[in-house]
């Protein structure tokens, strides 16, 4: 016998559950590439994701995953050598500030650690001891930690310190999942891809940038061919879009997306991803009373909606998963980052996805089948989570 046939659920935080819409969409014969549909579908798509991101500005899109669009987005803000300092709050963090490293950027990492949000204290006086910083890096929710830094107040910061350096947020795990507002918030540039709270399978990545980014650009010394931003904003030809052939296919599917979390209002997006998360926190707790499992991210407002990590004694935490896995057709994120690959310690750390098209009745079956691991693995949790999760879905 195998209870896990049936529909598969990857719970984990990115690729996230693609609808059934956008993979329809997807599946057609090739379109023309050179006029007609699918150059107005894809003209019509850059409103859209600047609608979703909050934004007047411009957006690049690239051929990618998100790694892609961090180094896009260095590529285009800075010249070899050029200082920026790296804003770490998880594996995240670290993984933009080394892909600078690595183009030669010269890179400072403030390290926050794995449970904390940024410290503006230490912000500010890293920034008034380096007035030469051309770019500071934040990820939005950092996905290996689940922690949610605000944005508003790093721009604060830097007006107040008249600091020259643009203000880049990595929103690839938040992105219509918890509220962002790139221009209110004085976000410079803002990278982005679609496999997560925009529901595409992985492959196209985005690039969100204002008018001060732009010019920077202007000043910089080299820009890369292919990661250069700026043909894909003003494309003279179709191609130009993607420096090459479109990802077809991924366009259909991501106009659909697009259009599902427009009608839905992305107001109504964040929302339901927030109660979503708060039924998940109420059986963390419920759990954590009788036992051993608890959240990364104490404080409730620093905790991402769109993913929590969580600890438990090792190895509870890759059996847990291992089970589910197996016995549940249910698959869950491992702990990233919060231990060296080789690391026992690892396995004492997991992660769920709640982000993109996720409903009530999929977030209830989530919780409840983890319980149902913690009680065939064995592991101690309190007993009330489940009726707690209900409740807050029913108060909504
Ligand atoms: C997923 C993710 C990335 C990396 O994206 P890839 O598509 O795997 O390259 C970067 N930053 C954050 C915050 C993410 O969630």
């Amino acid at each position: 016998m195998n209870l896990s046939n049936g529909i598969e659920y990857l719970a984990i935080p990115g690729p996230s559950v693609i609808p059934e819409k956008v993979l329809q969409a997807m599946h057609r014969s090739s379109p023309n590439i050179y006029e007609g549909e699918l150059v107005k579908l894809t003209d019509n798509i850059v409103p859209k994701l600047c609608t979703v991101a909050r934004t007047e500005g411009h957006v690049a899109m690239y051929i990618a995953n998100g790694h892609g669009a961090w180094e896009a987005a260095l590529a285009n803000t800075a010249d070899i050598g050029d200082k920026i300092l790296v804003v770490a709050t998880g594996r995240f963090g670290h993984g933009w500030g080394e892909i600078g490293q690595k183009n030669g950027l010269n890179t400072t990492v403030l390290d926050f650690g794995t449970s904390s949000t940024i410290d503006l204290a230490k912000l500010e006086s890293a920034l008034k001891k380096d007035k030469n910083y051309k770019a500071v890096l934040v990820t939005h929710v950092d996905t290996s930690t689940s922690v949610k830094n605000e944005i508003a107040p790093i721009r604060a910061l830097l007006n107040n310190l008249n600091h020259e350096a643009l203000l880049l947020v990595d929103c690839i795990a938040s992105l219509a999942c918890d509220e962002f507002h790139m221009d209110d918030w004085g976000v410079d540039v803002m990278v982005a891809a679609c496999q997560k709270g925009i529901m595409v399978p992985p492959g196209v990545s985005f690039v969100f940038f204002n008018q001060k980014a732009k010019d920077r650009q202007k000043s910089l010394k080299m820009v890369a061919s292919y990661w250069d931003w700026d043909p894909r904003i003003n494309p003279d030809y179709y191609y130009k879009y993607f420096g090459g052939t479109a990802p077809t296919h991924h366009l259909y599917g991501l106009d659909v997306a697009l259009d599902m979390l427009l009608k839905e209002s992305i107001e109504a997006v964040w929302k339901r991803h927030e109660v979503l998360a708060k039924a998940i926190w109420a059986a963390i707790d419920e759990w954590a009373k009788g036992g051993e499992l608890k959240a990364n991210i104490q404080d409730k407002k620093l905790r991402s909606n769109a993913v929590t990590s969580l600890r438990v004694n090792k190895p509870n935490g890759t059996l847990l998963r291992e089970w589910l896995q197996e016995n549940t057709g249910l698959t869950i994120g491992i702990g990233l980052g919060m231990a060296t690959p080789k690391d026992p310690n690892g396995d004492g750390f997991f992660r769920l996805g709640h982000m993109g098209h996720v409903n009530a009745q999929m977030i209830m079956a989530l919780i409840a089948t983890l319980e149902t691991a913690m009680i065939a693995v064995g592991v101690p949790h309190g007993n009330n989570a489940i009726n707690k999760a209900a409740s807050v879905i029913a108060e909504l």
